[in-house]
């Protein structure tokens, strides 16, 4: 993560304007850097929490092997057809990227039986969060969305002056539509559902999903996260978009290449509209090329691996079992997930418990929500590091000075 700190020591020359005369600068605006430029209620914004970079924990603990479950990552990497088609693309790089993305847009298109131009293509998935908020959300309107909850909705809805609404899940873990179904009537601008949800895990029900989209307003956009949906099982995968597509109001589903492609390095997800109008704004609001040439042939070839993922979602459906009857073995019951991560409660301040792990080198992402800060959410790592994630935490936990 950035240090994003005001550097106290900046001499007072460079924070001068340039058009400023020396006599009018005055020691208030030396002392501050931005000289109110930005605006206020952003500077105050939490930093988002993305994790702990591998590199700056090896240097800082001094150990060569590091386990991080800390970020949803694809434990098996991404597939071997990556490297080779990125690489064919190198004598090409001068040239711009194909803004079009048109071979990736209509092998999608044909799979997921929409019109190429309802598809939108985006640095990430927490590219088109921005992008959407940014869109659609005026000053002081609501995003709704279940709590435990990705910390981007609320930081995207910051960046436009939106707020976020954020109803508890039920104490099974399940979501909790009616609370939902309430807030749907004051209208929200957005509904955000997370499924499988991070970090909870849990995919909400398909009846439940048609309960909201039927209280949602033709006011409201739906937005369905689906960054872990490739995990689902096969009984499940997929459904909660055909019910999407059967909605008339306006929505938008958010898928990525990050998780279960293995290609969390190179940025690229996109969306799926239920409108071209809509994939065509996010096209008026994202900056030009934000798609690489390269994630565009590295997602192209992942995408044609579809052997890699459901290697990746059995290898991890597998782990996650025994991860999560291990944790239930120590009295931490994990939340029912099909993400290829689990949430649980450590009865004691996760943060605390977190910290003990990341002394030994084993990195999980303690939760900092009110509420939920005794849970923590681990990633499904390879067998050898659930393992030592496993055994570390039973020796954290025994320590109990926590
Ligand atoms: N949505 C959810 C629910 C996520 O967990 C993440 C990543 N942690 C994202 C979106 C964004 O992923 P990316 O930008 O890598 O596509």
């Amino acid at each position: 993560m950035t240090d994003t700190k005001t550097p106290e020591t900046a001499a007072p020359t460079t924070t001068t304007p340039e058009t400023a005369t020396p006599t009018t600068a005055t020691p208030e605006t030396a002392r501050d850097p931005l000289n109110g430029l930005v605006r206020p209620e952003l500077l105050a914004l939490a930093d988002y929490n993305a994790g702990v970079s591998l590199e700056k924990m090896r240097a800082e603990l001094g150990l060569d092997r590091v386990v991080k479950l800390d970020s949803n990552e694809n434990p098996l990497s991404c597939s071997p057809a990556v490297g080779p088609a990125m690489q064919a693309v190198q004598d090409r790089i001068f040239r711009y990227p194909d803004r079009e993305e048109l071979r990736l847009r209509a092998a999608l298109s044909r799979d997921l039986g929409v019109g190429p131009d309802r598809l939108a293509f985006t640095a990430g998935s927490e590219d088109l969060v921005s992008i959407l908020f940014r869109m659609v959300l005026r000053p002081g309107d609501t995003v709704l969305t279940a709590v435990p909850a990705f910390g981007l909705y609320e930081i995207c809805a910051q960046h436009a002056s939106a707020h976020t609404q954020k109803v508890p899940f039920n104490t099974d873990w399940s979501f909790p539509v009616d609370a939902l179904i309430a807030a749907l009537a004051d209208r929200p601008r957005v509904l955000v559902i997370c499924s499988p949800c991070n970090p909870v895990g849990a995919a909400i029900t398909l009846d439940d999903l048609d309960r909201l989209l039927r209280a949602a307003s033709a006011d409201t956009l739906v937005v369905l996260d689906e960054a872990y949906v490739e995990f689902m099982d096969d009984a499940t995968r997929g459904q909660h978009f055909e019910r999407l597509k059967a909605h008339d109001g306006p929505w938008m589903a958010l898928r990525t290449f990050s998780k279960a492609y293995g290609l969390a390095g190179l940025r690229i997800g996109y969306g799926i509209a239920h409108h071209p109008a809509l994939a065509a704004a996010v096209y008026k609001v994202r900056s030009p090329f934000n798609v690489s040439a390269t994630a565009l042939a590295g997602a192209e070839a992942a995408y044609g691996d579809q052997d890699h993922v459901a290697a990746t979602r059995d290898f991890v459906a597998g782990e996650r079992d025994r991860v999560a009857a291990a944790l239930r073995a120590m009295g931490l019951d994990p939340a029912p997930s099909q993400g290829n991560f689990l949430f649980f409660d450590c009865r004691r301040p996760a943060r605390a418990v977190a910290d003990r792990l990341r002394a030994q080198g084993v990195l999980i992402k303690p939760w900092h929500e009110a509420d939920y800060r005794t849970c923590a959410r681990v990633t499904i790592g390879r067998a050898e590091d659930n393992d030592t994630f496993l055994a570390t935490l039973k020796r954290v936990l025994a320590e109990d000075a926590l």
